[in-house]
């Protein structure tokens, strides 16, 4: 290896150092968003893999809300009539206990990850990450690599350099504002807020929220950056609590590197040091500007850009990969690994019983809802055929998104009679209010309250589903 080859960079400016690192809280800075990192960027398995699940998950993103199910947008939260459209399913606010499930379950699922394989949510999948490393990928095709940059922006600027920055800034707002766009349209019809958009037509909030979402997406992935995992994210404050020594972290292999020295590359190391040969390359790839050698902390986001950049450095010096690498505080020091912790066991079974609760609840979404409301003021009244009647309010909400045919009964008391409609066709999403009224022979009844069931009944053959609604006739003492 020729000396200049890992000649050593300046430190990053918003170097931080652990938590857990006592030594090193004297040197913690202060927070200064105007420090810029100068992230360089890094080929190898884990940056691979993470531009790979990046680029997935942001296509993802961007495509959802363009996919259509029966003519409709398969997946649509509309705030305004208050409904969550999921492919044929469509979720009210009557279906709350499946959003919570879905919340609980997310949570878990974080907790067991978390305490499994560290912040890999952070490092491969958080949108904050993703859309910084996309951003930084055009930094790097239009401003040049990390030294370039560094040193283009201590001197004054350019006429080329303007123009690069432009471009650079003029992608950087294509993206945010596709990002904005898009995330609307998980909540406006996404056809219509395009067209809406570009002709002008949008309603002022809509408008305000593509504009918002854009500016927030510049400003973080552009801007902000490691500031918003470092300073503002509670996640990353509250996430050592998950973690114990069996947990996959980051680390650096300190008895194997230590004690660092520069050498050459064809030279094997001098005795008392170890495979480090302190290139700084570690602290160059990380997007957080923390030096792993210095221990655990809670900025690291577990990427593994550092563990690509040492292996490419070990590689060149011919010494054993992983000098840096995923492992866990245990195995660092060769102690006995315990994957099953009851922490985790915790957690990964909680997680699965809400996904079961979620698929159960999930599967069993009724397409309707019937609510029997029973006219309190009047308990019962003697009607002109001298039956003794009872009132009732039927609400009856269609929760699909077509027109619908429906016919209720009711059970409970032989002969009971019905006054009023039979047979109802609500349109998508309507709400139906009936009023009826019941009446039976006083001889048939047996008691003064009767549990009563109504029934409403939707489509034909096999597509025919009923749901069922408890309620009482009232009759005099008996
Ligand atoms: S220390 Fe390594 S794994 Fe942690 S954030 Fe920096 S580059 Fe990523
Ligand atoms: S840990 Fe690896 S990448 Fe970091 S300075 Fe040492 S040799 Fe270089």
């Amino acid at each position: 290896m020729s000396k200049n080859k890992y000649k050593k960079e300046p430190p990053q400016d918003e170097r931080m150092h652990s938590e857990t690192n006592k030594k090193n809280q004297k040197n913690k800075p202060h927070f200064n968003p105007s420090h810029q990192i100068y992230v360089r960027a890094m080929k190898g398995v884990y940056q691979k893999l993470r531009r790979k699940i990046g680029w997935f998950f942001m296509l993802l993103f961007l495509i959802t809300p363009w996919i259509t199910y029966e003519n409709h947008q398969a997946i649509l939260i509309d705030i305004g009539k208050q409904q969550f459209h999921f492919f044929s399913t469509t979720l009210w606010p009557q279906d709350l206990t499946l959003l919570a499930c879905l919340f609980i379950l997310a949570a878990f699922a974080l907790f067991f990850t978390t305490t499994f394989l560290g912040r890999v949510w952070c490092g491969y999948l958080c949108p904050q990450t993703v859309w910084t490393f996309i951003y930084i990928w055009f930094e790097e095709k239009l401003e040049g690599a990390a030294n370039k940059r560094r040193k283009n922006d201590s001197l004054p600027l350019t006429r080329t350099l303007f123009i690069r920055k432009s471009i650079k800034h003029f992608f950087w707002l294509m993206i945010a504002f596709f990002t904005g766009i898009s995330f609307v349209g998980y909540f406006v019809p996404i056809n219509e807020l395009f067209i809406d958009f570009f002709t002008f037509s949008c309603s002022f909030w809509v408008t305000f929220w593509v504009l918002f979402f854009t500016l927030c997406t510049y400003l973080n992935a552009g801007w902000m950056r490691s500031i918003m995992c470092l300073h503002i994210c509670p996640y990353a404050r509250f996430q050592s609590v998950m973690f114990d020594k069996d947990t996959f972290i980051v680390a650096y292999n300190e008895k194997r590197g230590e004690k660092r020295a520069p050498r050459q590359r064809n030279k094997s190391r001098n005795a008392g040091f170890g495979d480090c040969i302190d290139c700084n390359l570690c602290v160059q790839v990380c997007p957080t500007g923390i030096d792993i050698r210095e221990g655990l902390q809670y900025e690291c986001i577990n990427c593994g850009a550092c563990i690509d950049a040492c292996n490419q450095t070990m590689e060149k010096m011919n010494t054993p990969k992983n000098l840096i690498s995923y492992t866990t505080e245990h195995q660092l020091a060769k102690e006995k690994i315990n994957i099953f912790r009851v922490k985790l066991v915790a957690y990964g079974s909680i997680a699965l019983a809400m996904l079961g609760l979620f698929l159960y609840l999930l599967a069993n979404v009724q397409p309707m809802r019937l609510d029997v409301i029973k006219d309190k003021n009047h308990l019962f009244q003697i009607n002109h055929e001298t039956l003794i009647e009872n009132t009732y309010t039927l609400k009856i909400l269609n929760k699909t998104q077509d027109e619908e045919k429906y016919s209720l009964s009711v059970s409970g008391i032989e002969g009971l009679k019905w006054y009023g409609q039979k047979d109802v066709t609500l349109k998508a999403g309507e709400i139906f209010t009936l009023p009826i009224s019941l009446a039976v022979s006083g001889a048939k009844l047996k008691k003064t309250i009767t549990k009563i069931t109504f029934k409403l009944k939707r489509g034909s053959g096999k597509n025919k589903t009923s749901i069922e609604t408890q309620s009482r006739f009232i009759g005099p003492i008996k």
